[in-house]
């Protein structure tokens, strides 16, 4: 496929539905207007709500944002303690200054949970009048291009918020003085101009009410936020009471929340999207179907690739995903009337850090035709063998995997992945979860069909806002599938 195939492609489609500004300089990311042209068009459209919310944050990203002169202000404001800086300026400009607050969003974990964590944070920012800026380290070098136009979302290499070592942290301001009073509310406290909100998961962090409004209240007042998170905590966005009107008016689909941030948000550098769109073309473009697996593997040492392979084959086979081998008749001479008439072609794309489980795949199928006669070809892109930390062409080489995965018609991932919500949510495709192996136990099902293409949040609040358990989280967000994920996640967590 290339861009003068555009046969049938109009503005809508290459605009995704208006969830994309126009304006920008095409070559400088050439996926921005390109992906539609390997996806099939979206069932789900962004509401209008959505759309005038985007380019209203967009126009205020580019008069708050980096480079603008209210940013300057703002960040003067802030690093000098008294108001002497105020003269320098027109009346005007420190205005415009004031209304300007920062969602500073740092990195924890892999790139999925980055991705995740970012379209929250992007969600968080839109409720709340901030400028999403990411610290995006050399790591994060050269795997998207700027989502707003006319301005960047990078963290200026100049700021003071690169690092949070003696700023205030949310939590200590929870535990010293809410706790001690015995009081839930934070409103009535003075909070420091920036604050450091840990987000992520930890087992000994008390519940820090982020969902509550009283805390939303008393966060207003802070200029610049610094959070860190790996998880999707969109739907604590949804449960906060002042958020829920906006939140509900933006996303009537809920099940669609990420496929339309993050196709939003994150388009593929040209160096990216020059091995997205090179893969496909040269693998996946022909093929009547495309299966993507994601096969991902947190405790491979006590998990022999044995129980994986069995597991995804069972899960593969016993819901038509992929057919069997015809061993009987290996070379194939004898194969069913059914089969022999039947050329349908399948890619599968696996995506995986081993190499076994693509060479496995592929050499099952060279050994004999398959029982339906579809013909199975099996390609994966790399093999990187283990994670690895401050490599963005490993960043890249993982971009590239969840976007292809993203490009198939039928999806298996791994329960607990945040690297496979990515690729379900920008394909809106309900997965296969596969069950997460402890060890090597075989399970039955093998997998469950996921209930939407949104994200799981692994880790939501378990108390209300009174301070009294959340006994059954899934009656607030009967739309999320959050039973049915978590019964696949809970041996892993
Ligand atoms: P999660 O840990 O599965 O939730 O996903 P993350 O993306 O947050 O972290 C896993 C990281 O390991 C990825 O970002 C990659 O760096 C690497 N990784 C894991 N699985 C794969 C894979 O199938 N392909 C590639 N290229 N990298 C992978």
């Amino acid at each position: 496929l290339s861009t003068n195939d555009s046969k049938n492609s109009t503005t809508h489609d290459k605009f995704l539905d208006g969830l994309l500004a126009s304006g920008f300089d095409e070559s400088t990311c050439l996926s921005r207007y390109q992906s539609h042209l390997y996806r099939k068009p979206s069932n789900h459209k962004p509401s209008p709500y959505l759309i005038s919310k985007l380019r209203n944050y967009e126009e205020f990203h580019k008069r708050c944002g980096p480079n603008s002169r209210a940013y300057k202000i703002s960040m003067q404001k802030i690093t000098t303690p008294s108001s002497k800086t105020h003269h320098h300026h027109h009346h005007n400009d420190n205005v415009d200054a004031a209304k300007c607050k920062y969602l500073v969003w740092t990195p924890a974990n892999g790139l999925g949970n980055r991705m995740i964590s970012i379209a929250a944070a992007f969600l968080f920012a839109v409720l709340t009048d901030r400028v999403l800026l990411v610290r995006f380290e050399a790591d994060m070098n050269g795997l998207f291009c700027e989502p707003f136009h006319g301005s960047t979302w990078i963290l200026p290499k100049n700021s003071p918020f690169w690092n949070h070592e003696n700023i205030e942290t949310y939590q200590s301001v929870v535990l010293a003085k809410v706790d001690k009073a015995r009081n839930l509310t934070l409103d009535q406290l003075l909070l420091p101009s920036v604050l450091f909100i840990n987000l992520q998961h930890t087992k000994e962090d008390p519940e820090i009410f982020f969902h509550c409004d009283h805390n939303q209240e008393a966060l207003k007042k802070v200029t610049v936020l610094i959070v860190q998170s790996d998880q999707y905590f969109v739907p604590s966005l949804f449960m906060t009471p002042s958020f829920s009107h906006d939140m509900n008016k933006m996303f009537p689909e809920k099940d669609a929340v990420f496929h339309h941030v993050g196709r939003y948000l994150f388009h593929p550098s040209n160096q990216a999207w020059g091995q997205i769109s090179k893969f496909y073309d040269a693998y996946l473009a022909k093929a009547d179907e495309r299966i993507g697996l994601q096969i991902r593997v947190f405790r491979p040492t006590f998990t022999p690739q044995q129980a994986v392979m069995d597991l995804l084959l069972s899960c593969a086979t016993s819901n038509k995903i992929l057919p069997e081998v015809d061993t009987r008749n290996p070379a194939g001479t004898t194969a069913s009337k059914v089969g022999r008439n039947n050329h349908t072609l399948k890619a599968v794309l696996v995506a995986s850090l081993y190499p076994e489980y693509g060479e496995n795949l592929r050499s099952m199928y060279l050994k004999g035709p398959t029982i339906t006669g579809e013909v199975i070809r099996v390609y994966q892109p790399s093999h990187e063998e283990k994670q690895k930390f401050n490599d963005n062409v490993h960043n890249i080489k993982a971009l590239v995997d969840m976007y292809l995965l993203s490009l198939c018609d039928v999806l298996v991932t791994s329960s607990l992945s945040t690297f496979g919500y990515v690729a379900q949510g920008f394909g809106g495709l309900k997965p296969w979860l596969l069950y997460g192996l402890v060890s090597n136990e075989t399970h039955f099902p093998p997998c469950l069909r996921d209930l939407s293409p949104e994200p799981c949040y692994h880790f939501p609040p378990q108390h209300q806002c009174s301070g009294n358990p959340k006994e059954h989280f899934a009656t607030s967000f009967p739309h999320i599938g959050y039973l049915n994920s978590r019964k696949l996640l809970e041996p892993v967590l």
